[in-house]
């Protein structure tokens, strides 16, 4: 079968197509006919060698996807051939077939085409637990997005609007604000406004943001913790800047604020906050409240122009690849 494979960490142009023999589901696994890879950014970074777990090559990225089932390993139940599911494994969905161990499926609304489907977990999972699990937001509040536009970003706004939060929306250019406001964004602004902590602390009635979702890190960090109000809880889930951040405790102190960690791979492991999650989701995903936003979709042979659009910032919604 096609696969894309990587022999050596660095910039996207080191992923290659090739022919690979197709991967055969162990016990616990299933085999997956791929209809759809979603990317994020956290496999750019994976291929640089930059990601939170090691990257350990040979290895064919791709970590969530959506398809077919096509075969079962022994000792596999509640999954039926043919079914359409997504799914979140650690690697290997760049290719015609993918193994994944079945308790890695995640139930998909059947509303859902393939495309939308392979762009739900990541997304949605994060921004669900960014909002609520961590976040503890509530409805009348006001919540800060960077990067809006972005997979995370609109999956973030339109959860939001769903919980009946404000949002006020950050991104690079006005094409990716004008799709902020479409999914429902109530106050927009250039990320690089050189008035912005000023105008985002005015839009939330001047006392600044009581929720902040970071995602770009770096300077940018600072900045998040000068637009916070008082007591304000920031969620540090990205860094797309990909530089250090500094953090003062005593400015935490001085203003109550409180700074909380979130990555979705290590909080899948605690499952009553995967289901409970995955119930709020599938209710808003299935009554239509809530739609993966697909991005621009690229064949396997255009895998490495897609990882770099991503890291260049070109793309909006999820960037799918259909194998
Ligand atoms: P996006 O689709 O949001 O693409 C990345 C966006 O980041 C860009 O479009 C860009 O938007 C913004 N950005 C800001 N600064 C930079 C920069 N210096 N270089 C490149 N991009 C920049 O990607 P994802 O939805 O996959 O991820 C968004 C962020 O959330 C990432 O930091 C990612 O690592 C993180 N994430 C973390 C998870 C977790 O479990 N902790 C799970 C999912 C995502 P703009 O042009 O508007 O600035």
């Amino acid at each position: 079968m096609r696969a894309v494979v990587v022999d050596r960490l660095g910039a996207p142009d080191v992923m290659e197509l090739r022919d690979v023999p197709a991967p055969t589901p162990g016990p616990g696994e299933v085999r997956i006919e791929v209809e759809a890879v979603g990317i994020n950014f956290a496999d750019v970074l994976a291929v640089a060698g930059e990601y939170l777990t090691r990257t350990r090559v040979p290895y064919t990225p791709g970590m969530e996807f959506a398809g077919i089932v096509e075969s079962l390993g022994e000792g596999v139940t509640g999954v039926q051939v043919g079914q359409r599911v997504a799914a979140l494994g650690g690697s290997g969905a760049l290719a015609r077939y993918a193994t994944v161990n079945a308790a890695a499926l995640i139930p998909v609304p059947e509303n859902l085409s393939g495309p939308q489907a392979a762009a739900f977990p990541v997304s949605y999972f994060t921004a669900y637990h960014g909002l609520k699990t961590l976040g503890r937001g509530v409805s009348g509040e006001w919540v800060l997005v960077q990067a809006a536009a972005g997979a995370l970003g609109t999956a973030s706004i339109q959860l939001a609007k769903a919980m009946g939060m404000h949002v006020i929306a950050l991104a690079s250019t006005e094409e990716k604000l004008a799709l902020a406001r479409q999914l429902g964004a109530d106050v927009t602004l250039l990320q690089d406004d050189p008035d912005r902590v000023r105008k985002v602390r005015d839009a939330a009635g001047g006392r600044g943001v009581p929720l902040i979702l970071e995602v770009v890190g770096g300077k940018r960090f600072q900045e998040s913790l000068d637009m916070a109000a008082a007591q304000g809880r920031v969620i540090v889930i990205g860094n797309a800047s990909r530089e250090q951040a500094n953090l003062r405790p005593v400015e935490l102190m001085k203003r109550n604020l409180t700074v909380t960690g979130l990555w979705l791979t290590s909080l899948m492991t605690d499952h009553a906050a995967t289901a409970e999650a995955a119930r709020a989701l599938s209710a808003l995903v299935g009554s239509g409240q809530v739609t993966p936003q697909v991005g621009p979709t690229y064949g396997l042979a255009d895998s490495a122009r897609a990882f770099q659009d991503l890291l260049d910032r070109k793309t909006t919604g999820k960037v799918i690849i259909e194998p």
